[in-house]
C-alpha cells in the first residue's frame, strides 16, 4: 500500500526542517491527521502569517512587525551603546537576561568561508550606515559589544568587525566567556548571559 500523496506531502515538508528525523515527521504528520481541523488551520494559518506579517527592522535588521521595531522606538533605551549579535533569537536571549538597555544590532549569520559566506552576506554596511547616521546627531554610538558566539566563524566575524570599526574611535568591547566555549547565545540561561555581558572587555 502506498501512502497518500498530501501525508507524504507533509512528512517530507516536516523532514525539510533543522531537528526533524524521517520518524518525528511521520509522527508529527499522523497526530495532525488524527487532530481536529482547526489546529490544523492554525499552524498553517501561523506559517503564512510568518512570511507575510514580518520584516526586518531598517535600523537594527531585526524580525519585527513594525519598522522600526519594538526596541529601536523605546524611548528609554540607552542609545549610545549598541549590542552586535549574530541572529533574531541572539537578541531575545539577551532582552530575556534583563541585563541590557542598549540597542542591537542583527548580522543575520556570521563570516563562514567554508559556507561561501562573506561579510557582504552580513548586515555589516547596514551598520556603518547606521553609525554614520548617528554620528551627526545627538544620538552618537559610544560603545559596541561583540556578542557573536564564541565559535570559531563568531570569533573571525568579531574580529572583522573590530578592524573595520577601529578607525571610528569608539570603544569597542566583547562579550566575556560566560557563555561556554561551542555553545550558543540562544540556548544560553539568563544568568550565563547576564554574567557574560557583565564581565565584557575592550576588545
Ligand atoms: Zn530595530
Amino acid at each position: 500500500m502506498k501512502v497518500p500523496k498530501s501525508v507524504a506531502n507533509l512528512i517530507e515538508v516536516f523532514e525539510a526542517l533543522p531537528g526533524i528525523g524521517p520518524k518525528t515527521a511521520a509522527r508529527l504528520t499522523y497526530y495532525l491527521l488524527h487532530a481536529p481541523e482547526e489546529l490544523t488551520h492554525k499552524l498553517s494559518d501561523a506559517a503564512h502569517d510568518l512570511k507575510t506579517k514580518t520584516k526586518i527592522c531598517s535600523v537594527c535588521q531585526n524580525i519585527t512587525e513594525e519598522d522600526p521595531c519594538d526596541i529601536c522606538s523605546e524611548e528609554s533605551r540607552d542609545k549610545s551603546i549598541i549590542c552586535i549579535v549574530e541572529d533574531p533569537l541572539d537578541v531575545w536571549s539577551v532582552e530575556k537576561s534583563q541585563s541590557f538597555n542598549g540597542l542591537y544590532h542583527v548580522l543575520h549569520g556570521v563570516i563562514a568561508p567554508l559556507d561561501n559566506i562573506g561579510p557582504e552576506e552580513l548586515k555589516i554596511s547596514e551598520l556603518l550606515t547606521r553609525l554614520k547616521i548617528s554620528s551627526s546627531k545627538a544620538t552618537e554610538v559610544k560603545e559596541i559589544i561583540l556578542a557573536t558566539n564564541p565559535s570559531m566563524e563568531g570569533e573571525a566575524t568579531a574580529m572583522y568587525i573590530q578592524k573595520l570599526m577601529k578607525p571610528t574611535g569608539i570603544r569597542i568591547t566583547r562579550i566575556a566567556r560566560g557563555i561556554p566555549i561551542g555553545a550558543e547565545l540562544e540556548y544560553a540561561d539568563e544568568v550565563t548571559v547576564r554574567r557574560a555581558l557583565e564581565g565584557r572587555r575592550d576588545y
